[in-house]
Order: structure tokens, then sequence, then C-alpha cells
């Protein structure tokens, strides 16, 4: 196996391991009351980067049936009860990032 050879099946493992994130992030999003297309879009751009957005950054949770769900979403996807506000709502440069819900 020459350097050419390793260079393409490492290129096509790498490239499928980030398509592989855009379907995982699409997945786990949507399951959290987000849209499919922007997270596969995102997913596959982020890569393991989307994912982390998604588990941590992105994280709510219902009040109603804990289950985890995205910032921005107000209807649970899982039992349809309208998810509260934040209480704690900092209001920093990131503020229009982390939105109050
Ligand atoms: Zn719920």
């Amino acid at each position: 196996m020459n350097i050419v050879t390793i260079a393409v099946v490492v290129g096509i493992a790498m490239t499928l391991g980030w398509l592989g994130c855009g379907a995982a992030a699409a997945v786990m999003a949507r399951r959290r009351g987000g849209a499919t297309a922007p997270w596969i879009l995102l997913g596959a751009l982020l890569g393991p980067v989307g994912i982390y957005l998604i588990v941590k950054v992105m994280h709510h949770q219902c009040d109603a049936c804990k289950k985890p769900v995205l910032r921005g979403v107000r209807q649970c996807p899982g039992c349809g009860d309208d998810i509260a506000r934040l209480e704690h709502n900092p209001v920093g440069p990131m503020w229009t990032y982390r939105r109050d819900w």
C-alpha cells in the first residue's frame, strides 16, 4: 500500500465520519424538537462540535417529562407541553445565542 492509497482511504473514512456526524446531529436535534435540514448541515460542517452543541450548548429540558430538548423549542416533542422560559437569562456578549427559553 503506497502513501496515496493510504491518504485516499483516510480521506474517505474522515468524510464518512463527518457525514455520520451530520446524520447523528440531525437525528439528535429531531428528537429534541429541532428541524432536520439545518442540523444535517450544521452537523456535517462542524462534525463532533455539532453534536457537542446539541448536547451541551443548546441543552434544555422539558419540565413535564424531563426529556432533553433544544433551546428555542417552545413545545416539547415528547409530551406536547409548553416549555417554560429559563429563569436565569444571562445578558452578555452571547445574548443573541442564549435566548431566554
Ligand atoms: Zn415533555
